[in-house]
């Protein structure tokens, strides 16, 4: 609990006038509680009224999720709901697309493009924290680029937007390499640097940073973000990005032994396995706010690989398995991102620390993926 609390009276063996008198008071307060306890002492009865005044909350984390079916969304969702509890962990995504996700607590069916909707949502189950998690990834956008640049930016300002008319008090919004682009250093990509996105993701995505920099310098928005690496997970498919092929290929590997990837051998990627891009989402939103002094995005880093480097860690596992190559569209895309991330400032402000290696990723993904 936090904010003023004031100890009104204690009434030893209550009349009628102070109850009546800690009524009065309790009423002019506008949304205040009372808390009233009773002790009982050398056989007397003795009434402890606390008033906790107007300027004061029950401080409960209550939180939405837009998009919560979807690859991250899936996780996530299960993450904070171990952490805050079912019933204060709003799930949400544009159709009931995951059973896990409908059927294990609360979720509501919303339109991300849709301010109305999320408004009532926010003020229905006094959300105070949203993480928007719904956007057309790399891939997907391309091939509808106008559709990719309404919905990536409108949902994001709408929950901007929510934050400004202080109706909810923290935002996560989900970056990612995509805001780099071919003239940016390819190795070691710093945290600021030259940023000239060619997908239409990409552009959204640097557009997004800047304006929840803008909401936060304007208007005070407490809005946290990562611009996340390719993210590797065994639990959902994924939803249509240019690093798909490093969760293909487990599920290819195991059933057929082979996999035509879509990317050449040599394109080396900045990748992470999901638990720990879960990990930093948590951290960097538990982080405190005086912590997180970059409002734009933070770099992240795992690991970074190759496709040959892959199926290299799963020929250990599945000897006769084999990888040919056939590049498509996806190629330019992935030509134009980063070959790995420097995220020291990540580590520095918010002690941020991956966890997961190649090596361990791929026997957990095999041995998951078999059950
Ligand atoms: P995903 O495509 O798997 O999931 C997105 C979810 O949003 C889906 O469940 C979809 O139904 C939902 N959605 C789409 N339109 C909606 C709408 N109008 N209203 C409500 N819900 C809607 O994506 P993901 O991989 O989980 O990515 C989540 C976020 O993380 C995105 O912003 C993405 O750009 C970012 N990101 C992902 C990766 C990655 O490797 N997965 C990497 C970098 C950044």
């Amino acid at each position: 609990m936090k904010g003023k609390i004031k100890v009104f009276s204690r009434f030893v063996n209550t009349t009628k006038e102070t109850r009546a008198l800690a009524n009065r008071q309790s009423k002019s307060l506008n949304q205040n509680y009372l808390l009233r306890f009773l002790l009982r002492r050398n056989d007397k009865l003795d009434e402890i009224l606390i008033f906790v005044t107007s300027n004061s909350k029950i401080m409960t984390t209550k939180i939405l999720i837009i998009g919560a079916c979807g690859q991250i969304g899936t996780e996530l969702t299960m993450k904070l709901r171990s952490i805050y509890g079912n019933e204060n962990v709003i799930a949400s995504d544009i159709r009931k697309l995951n059973t896990d996700i409908v059927n294990n607590g609360i979720f509501e069916v919303v339109n991300a493009l849709d301010y109305n909707q999320i408004e009532h949502l926010v003020e229905h189950y006094q959300i105070t924290d949203v993480y928007l998690m719904a956007a057309l990834l790399s891939a997907t956008a391309e091939k509808n680029p106008a559709f990719a640049w309404d919905l990536n930016m409108n949902s994001l300002f709408h929950v901007l937007n929510l934050a400004k008319a202080k109706k909810i008090k923290k935002i996560f919004w989900p970056s990612s390499i995509a805001v780099f682009g071919p003239t940016t250093p390819r190795e070691n990509t710093p945290q600021y640097t030259i940023m000239e996105p060619t997908t239409v993701y990409g552009i959204s995505k640097q557009t997004g940073e800047r304006w929840c920099e803008y909401y936060h310098h304007q208007y005070g928005v407490d809005v946290r973000s990562i611009r996340y690496p390719g993210l590797i997970s065994w639990t959902t498919e994924p939803g249509g990005g240019t690093t798909d092929y490093a969760v293909d290929i487990y599920h290819k590997a195991l059933k057929d032994e082979k996999y035509e990837c879509f990317l050449s051998e040599d394109t080396k990627l900045p990748m992470m396995y999901m638990n720990d891009a879960i990990r930093a989402t948590v951290e960097i939103m538990q982080a405190k706010a005086e912590d997180i002094k970059i409002r734009s995005s933070y770099n992240l880093a795992g690991i970074s690989f190759t496709p040959a480097e892959i199926a290299k860690e799963i020929k250990k596992y599945i000897p006769n398995f084999s990888i040919s190559y056939k590049p498509d569209f996806r190629q330019k895309i992935a030509d134009s991102w980063p070959a790995s991330i420097d995220d020291s400032r990540a580590r520095t402000d918010w002690s941020w620390k991956h966890q997961f290696e190649i090596d361990v990723m791929t026997e957990v993904m095999l041995e998951n993926l078999r059950k």
